[in-house]
Parts: structure tokens; sequence; C-alpha cells
């Protein structure tokens, strides 16, 4: 078999970690290596028929046991990606009527925060807004420039639309509980970074342990990969009910995503049935 050389084996290996971060930036982060006949790799023309610049398919390429190249396809060929840090326990329920002071205190206790990067460029800590004792909340990504000026979730065009979901779900806005996955706004409305994101979540999660809802809303991708610590494409997550904290976990899209492809509401307001169907609610109108 021809040897691998070293300038072949890098081209290949920057190609492979190309393909690995575009597979990641889809959600997948699991990838399974199928197992190749040792014979098959004896044939000269395996490496020799390969074209880095033609994105070769990992099934191409799948390992051979005492290959030399074998740590190419090694998972480690692969900085692994930050665990996400695990949540903080979660302790006993509080009496309804201790719901709103517990809030205050955490949000004492996040304060002038200079946590992270986000404090630089924000305006207003946006702690989250509505009724302590909900049954229903929403989590979603991070405040926007409405958000960041007034100090309260979701009050934006993205804020109108969920106002408007939750009427539909026959709720009124101060019903419900909402907070975000981080409390300043990013700069632009980009993605929080991971760094930003899991040093603001613990502040979630006790809120969202202070609250107790029966059903808790993850408004897109950002939130339910911080709330749960785990990376999928919303299509393995939408239609489900998910135990999370003592609650039942439910997915749907992001207003913001709503307002650039409306098409997606008709799906959004299945899942916003789901989380009905959970509270026991009829939508607005039907007694
Ligand atoms: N988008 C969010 O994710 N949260 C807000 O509070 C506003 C817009």
């Amino acid at each position: 078999m021809a040897p691998l050389t070293d300038m072949y084996c890098e081209e290949l290996k920057r190609a492979l970690y190309g393909r690995l971060r575009f597979l990641r930036e889809l959600g997948i982060s699991e990838i399974y290596r199928r197992e190749v006949d040792p014979i098959q790799w004896a044939q000269p023309n395996i490496a020799a028929n390969v074209t880095v610049n033609a994105s070769p398919s990992l099934e191409q390429f799948g390992r051979a046991p005492d290959h030399p190249s074998q740590h190419l396809f090694e998972e480690n060929a692969i900085a692994p990606r930050k665990p996400f840090p695990a949540p903080p326990a979660q302790p006993e329920a509080l009496p309804p009527e201790q719901h709103f002071a517990a809030l205050k205190l955490i949000q004492e206790e996040i304060g002038d925060c200079t946590r992270c990067g986000l404090s630089q460029t924000r305006n207003k800590i946006v702690f989250g807004d509505g009724d302590s004792n909900a049954k229903l909340m929403f989590v979603g990504e991070g405040p926007g420039a409405d958000e960041d000026a007034s100090g309260l979730p979701f009050v934006g065009r993205g804020g109108q639309l969920l106002n408007n979901m939750i009427n539909a779900m026959g709720l009124k806005r101060e019903q419900v509980y909402i907070a975000n996955v981080v409390k300043c706004r990013p700069p632009g409305n980009r993605t929080p970074e991971p760094d930003e994101a899991n040093t603001c979540s613990p502040f979630l999660f006790k809120q969202i342990d202070v609250v107790r809802p029966q059903v808790l809303v993850a408004l897109g991708q950002t939130a339910v990969t911080y709330l749960t610590g785990e990376k999928r494409p919303m299509s393995g997550w939408r239609g489900s009910v998910h135990p999370l904290r003592g609650t039942k976990l439910i997915v749907t899209y992001h207003p913001a995503y709503l307002l650039r492809d409306p098409t997606q509401k008709r799906a959004a307001w299945q899942d916003l049935q789901l989380a009905m169907r959970e509270l026991g609610l009829k939508p607005a109108g039907k007694e």
C-alpha cells in the first residue's frame, strides 16, 4: 500500500476538521465510525483515489484498526467540545408566598453584574418578568435592543408576537413568567457565546427552581441547548415533553424566527397546544 505522505495527511486532517465543524454546526455531535475491512485498506487505490478538495465523506474514511494513520480518525483529532457545566442542584420547592421575595434575592445576587463581557456593552440587565407563581414559563435567548433599553424581556416585535401567542393560549402575559438564558444583550443581537451563556444560566436555573412552573417552554435552539446541556436540531426536541428540573419542557421556535418565516407559525401553534394540553388549558374563546 502506498504510504500516506505528511502533506497528504495534513490536507486530509484539515478536510476532516472542516467536515466535523460543519456537522457540529448542524447539531450533530455524535459520529460513528464504520469498521472497514482491513483487506480493503490493503488496496493502494484507496488513498490514491482521495482528492481532499472533493470533500471526502466520512464513510469513505472508515477506520483501519491497525493502520498507521489511525490517529486521523480518532475522535480526539478535533478538540472535544467543552462539556456543558453541570446545572446547580435543585433545592426544595419554596411555598408560593415566598416566590416573589426569592426572585428578588436572585436579582440582588446578580447585582450590577460584570461576570462576563456582555456587561461592557449592555445598558440594562434584563432579569425576568411576570408571575412568580406562574404555571407556565418561557425561556428566550437573550435581550435585544428594546429589552436592553427597557430592562424587560420580550418587549420588541418578537415580544408582541410572544404576547399574541400567550393570548391565543387563553392566558395574559402577566400570568406567565418570562426569562432569558443571558440577561444582558449580546452586541448586534448575536447568539450568546458559550462562556456567556454558561456564566449566566445558573441564575436562570435558580429562577426556574423558584417559580417551579408546570410547563417550561424553550423558545428556540439556544434556550433549549443551555437548559438541557444538549445540542440537538429543533426536530429532535419538538413534539414531545421532556422532563427538566421537575417541570415539563416543551420546545418551540423563537418568535424572531417566526417573524422571519411566518409559515412556521402553524408548527409553533402545535407546540403551544401541546403545552396547553399539559396545563389543561383550552384555546382563547373556547370554553
Ligand atoms: N429575544 C429573546 O430571546 N429574548 C428577549 O427578551 C427578546 C428577544
